[in-house]
């Protein structure tokens, strides 16, 4: 079934090249290669910092497809759209235009770690996505495929440093040219496509895998070390044929949060919203899986896969007897079809239905497009700088799951970024870095470039060590004003709404902080709040705002005060409130860091016996380098900030 999925002319078309607004130039400022979400926000954030962009891309059917699970955000993942939404990016309104199921998880934790997710028509996204693009001046699109790239010969006064040029297309007579190009082929490198014991060349199931000209040119001639990894995605089945009786329903949240700071609402109605089933597998599915072992190729093989995201193979096989989870989540508004989170599988087709079967809610289930997995190549992300161009060659940017990452996000955040500097320093301005101090997206291309990945890297609020500031409601705050002012990719009407907000929470959050009382007084004026009146000194309003289940609408009844000026920012107060002394402390610390960078570090020391907390990591590296003081310790790769942290508090306890 594989083979004929793959291979009937119909389905897969041979690469041709045709561009949408005709093909102007023959040199471009920029050349991003795929349309996928690494690809879709490079091409436009490189036009917004001011570069002719082409995209090249294999179909412009395909521009804004979800290839596995429909939906965006998530924990950590939330993060990243809002950041990316906060630069001007594309991929968080289009989830407000696509979401079908608008949910928040982790609610029962702070909101600094709140995970916005949606489920999304899949339809409405690639649309969005397309019409996006199709309209962004500056930007041509062409349909085509990437043969090769140009890369000039090592520099004789740089030895190993080449410079690129521009592309090759599959049946283009002549090259094109540009100052940078930024890859995003995601699974396409050398990809393989695996069901059952069928194997047969792809990058997603109906798509041809990329040139091998490309993997050459990027192992061979410019000597950049790869590896491989996997992922898979499960079959797709008919929602009417599954027992909704058997199932329990996930309601999603009653007021949707839209992703984009742009927006107030989004497209569907809170009550016209769908809802996700949740069913479990029982012994009969792990019965299945293993009577197959023998059928199934891709779980035979030792390249690795996605921990966070495992097939029900990995699962059934790292934890047997066990019942694991399985969420129905709706394909679209008016989809007929279901896809089931956590049932990942690449047995053969026939197997998948027995084992889809084994569920009781499932027993009569049909399947429209089976599971399957996918191999390819990654390039090892150690090789790029934190602007995401390669280190060996002047030009060259890598985003997406090309650098060994997994999910829409983590590549539409690399997209934006490495977009911004190929447009940059095609336009001879600097590439910039996002510190991890200030972004998430910034902790991910640390931890990319500074750390590798041994596995495909998902993005998680645990790998953020400052995420008491790396908030989902202030990413506005942290990059737009920046974006705008430094990096050149926020657009006016964004830059003002942002500086608006900044400037009403500043001034609401003195106004609160001028307004102080005794604990007897607040007592009398919020009668139901349990304000201790052990507390001698006066209270501010804003350390009052901080008490659970006080809110800013409780102060504005209580106080004569004009703050319910502000009343529209009252969440956005609450939290900042809430979240301010921890962020207060965490700010101090790296004051403290910036004053003590010539402090020395013992070099005697055991870094692994430490008793302070390290990553493994973090302790590898620093037993390797042995840095001298702590400023030499910051500049290494793969040290965190925290890690600095705790070095210091530890240096000077045993002095
Ligand atoms: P993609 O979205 O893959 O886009 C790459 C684009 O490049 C495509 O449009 C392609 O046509 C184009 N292209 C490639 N080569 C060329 C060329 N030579 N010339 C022109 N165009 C080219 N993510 C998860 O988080 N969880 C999962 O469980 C999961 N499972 C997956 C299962 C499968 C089978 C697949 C295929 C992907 C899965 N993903 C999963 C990954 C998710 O789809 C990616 O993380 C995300 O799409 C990566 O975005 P990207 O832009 O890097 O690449």
């Amino acid at each position: 079934l594989l083979r004929q999925l793959l291979l009937k002319p119909s389905i897969i078309q041979p690469p041709t090249s045709r561009t949408v607004c005709g093909l102007p130039h023959k040199k471009y400022d920029v050349i991003v290669v795929g349309g996928g979400h690494a690809g879709t926000e490079a091409a436009t954030a490189a036009t917004r910092v001011g570069a002719q962009t082409l995209l090249i891309t294999q179909k412009i059917q395909t521009i804004g497809a979800l290839s596995c699970n429909p939906s965006l955000g998530g924990v950590g993942k939330g993060h990243l759209v809002r950041e990316v939404d906060a630069l001007d990016g594309i991929c968080g309104r289009a989830g407000d235009w696509a979401g079908v199921h608008f949910s928040i998880l982790n609610r029962s934790k702070g909101p600094a770690v709140w995970g916005l997710r949606a489920q999304l028509d899949r339809d409405r996204y690639r649309q969005f996505i397309q019409r996006e693009l199709l309209n962004t001046p500056s930007l041509t699109v062409l349909e085509g495929a990437v043969e090769d790239l140009l890369v000039s010969d090592p520099n004789p006064d740089q030895p190993g440093q080449h410079r690129v040029t521009g592309v090759r297309i599959v049946d283009g007579s002549q090259p094109i040219y540009s100052s940078s190009v930024v890859l995003t082929t995601g699974t396409f490198l050398s990809g393989s496509l695996f069901m059952g014991q069928t194997t047969s060349p792809g990058g997603r199931i109906g798509d041809p895998p990329s040139c091998a000209g490309l993997s050459h040119t990027l192992r061979e001639k410019i000597g950049l070390k790869t590896g491989r990894l996997r992922t898979g995605t499960p079959p797709r089945i008919f929602k009417n044929t599954v027992d909704f009786s058997l199932t329990a329903i996930h309601a999603p949240d009653k007021e949707p949060t839209p992703f984009s700071y742009l927006n107030k609402n989004v497209w569907c109605k809170p009550e016209e919203q769908l809802p996700c089933y949740l069913i479990r597998t029982t012994p009969g599915v792990e019965r299945v899986v293993m009577e197959s072992l023998h059928l199934n190729s891709h779980i035979q093989q030792d390249t690795k896969g996605p921990r966070y995201c495992p097939s029900i193979e990995s699962r059934v096989l790292r934890f047997p007897g066990r019942s694991h989870q399985v969420w129905l989540e709706p394909e679209g508004m008016t989809s007929e079809l279901l896809y089931p989170q956590g049932l990942s599988m690449t047995l053969p087709p026939d197997q998948q239905l027995r084992l889809l079967r084994e569920i009781p809610a499932l027993q009569r289930v049909e399947i429209q497009t089976p599971g399957y997995g996918v191999q390819y190549d990654f390039v090892c992300p150690t090789q790029l700088s934190p602007s995401l161009q390669v280190n060996r060659v002047q030009g060259l940017f890598l985003a997406g799951q090309i650098n060994g990452t997994t999910g829409y996000e983590e590549a539409a955040a690399q997209g934006l970024w490495a977009g911004v500097n190929a447009g940059r320093t095609a336009v001879s301005l600097p590439a910039l870095a996002l510190s991890r101090t200030q972004s998430y997206i910034g902790v991910l291309i640390d931890d990319l470039v500074g750390l590798g990945v041994t596995e495909p890297y998902r993005m998680f609020t645990s790998r953020a060590e400052f995420r008491a500031a790396l908030r989902p409601d202030n990413a506005d705050l942290r990059l737009s004003v920046r974006g705008f002012e430094e990096i050149g990719c926020v657009s006016a009407t964004r830059y003002k709404e942002a500086v608006r907000v900044r400037d009403n929470l500043t001034d609401a959050l003195s106004a609160l902080q001028s307004i102080s009382m005794s604990a007897p007084k607040w007592k009398e004026r919020l009668k139901d709040v349990n304000i201790s009146e052990s507390k001698s000194s006066l209270l501010s309003a804003l350390e009052v705002l901080q008490y659970k289940g006080v809110t800013f609408e409780m102060l504005t009844s209580a106080l004569p005060e004009p703050i319910s000026a502000y009343l529209d920012l009252s969440q956005r107060l609450k939290i900042e409130a809430v979240y301010r002394p921890h962020c207060e402390m965490q700010q101090r610390e790296m004051e403290r860091i910036r004053e003590e960078e010539s402090l020395s570090l013992p070099q005697d020391v055991d870094y692994f016996s430490l008793p302070i907390s390290l990553s493994q990591e973090v302790r590898e590296v620093l037993d390797r380098v042995r840095p001298q003081t702590l400023g030499a310790a910051t500049r290494l790769p793969g040290i965190t900030p925290a890690a600095i942290v705790h070095l210091l508090q530890y240096v000077h306890r045993t002095r």
